[in-house]
């Protein structure tokens, strides 16, 4: 390779995503799908284990890539954090599904909506005043609406993020730490702010049946979340053993393929939920 200068903007094919160049192309593209609709929200249901209703539907962003085809997070969200294109692509993600579930509102669903948040939109000044105004743009509850937010976000050195989480609790919106377990959050790092529900990693569910460790680890989250005042939710459940395990452990809520894959709006709860514990 000759020497390149930073405008330059080629396509090396065959080089992987992690090359510089190529990630200038991706980002030039990411900016023309958010101006040209092409990105979509799929839906997962999170289902109420004591009921087996669903209880809300968390937001999963996807981009329909003219040539690529649908492409998962993994493809798109590094290049868009790199790139400052969070912003845009929360704003983004937020309006569609506040408007979306204002149609499944007008249908009859009471389903509330989980919206996935990156710690530089909880670092960004003026972050709560902009989700406040879009919910009263759209004249929902701010209780109909859940941030999830990684254990990360919420780390010690991030005091912006953790301020903005107490800013969004004062407007009655719902913070949820996801992913939880796999970071680095501590326990004082909880106790002083206020979560609404705590989102068991799916390392830790899917071997719950048969690895003492795992059983140990969801239990003491459980215990943990309650103590705090949370909801517990666990994330990755496949099968209706591991749903029963966790029904009888105190899990409140459950979400993964056993229930559904991420699917459309309006495809959410056309099945009939198989899994859910009596
Ligand atoms: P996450 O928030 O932990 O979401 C759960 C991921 O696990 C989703 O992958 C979901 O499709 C997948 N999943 C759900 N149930 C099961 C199951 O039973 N088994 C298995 N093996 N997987 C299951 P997805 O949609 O590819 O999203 C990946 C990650 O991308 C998300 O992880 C989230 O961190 C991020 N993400 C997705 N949408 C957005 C968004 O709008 N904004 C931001 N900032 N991040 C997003
Ligand atoms: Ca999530
Ligand atoms: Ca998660
Ligand atoms: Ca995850």
């Amino acid at each position: 390779h000759g020497k390149r200068g930073s405008s330059d903007i080629v396509v090396y094919a065959g080089e992987n995503m992690a090359h510089p160049t190529q990630w200038l192309v991706v980002q030039a593209e990411l900016r023309h799908a958010l101006t040209r609709d092409e990105l979509v929200l799929h839906y997962q249901p999170k289902v109420d284990l004591r009921s087996g209703e669903i209880v809300a539907v968390e937001a999963l962003v996807r981009w329909q890539h003219p040539q690529r085809g649908l492409l998962p997070p993994s493809e798109f969200l590094p290049a868009v954090e790199q790139s400052g294109l969070i912003e845009p692509l929360t704003a983004w993600v937020l309006r569609r599904a506040l408007a979306d579930q204002a149609m499944w509102t007008a249908t009859g669903r009471s389903w509330a909506v989980s919206v996935n948040v990156s710690a530089r939109n909880l670092e960004k000044p003026g972050f709560t005043d902009f989700v406040s105004g879009l919910l009263a743009e759209h004249g929902t509850a701010p209780h109909r609406l859940l941030l999830e937010v990684t254990e990360t976000a919420l780390a010690a050195d991030a005091r912006c993020a953790a301020q903005a989480v107490i800013d969004l609790t004062a407007r009655g919106i719902g913070i949820s730490v996801d992913d939880f377990g796999t970071g680095y959050t501590s326990m004082s790092q909880l106790r002083g702010l206020p979560i609404a529900e705590v989102k068991i990693d799916r390392t830790f569910v899917r071997d719950v049946l048969d690895a003492p460790p795992s059983q140990a680890i969801v239990r003491a989250v459980i215990a943990l979340a309650h103590g705090l005042g949370s909801r517990v939710t666990a994330e990755g459940v496949e099968s209706p053993e591991v749903a029963g395990w966790l029904a009888q452990a105190g899990c409140d809520e459950a979400q993964g393929y056993l229930y559904s894959r991420p699917v459309p709006w309006r495809e959410v709860g056309t099945y009939e939920i198989t899994g859910a514990a009596q």
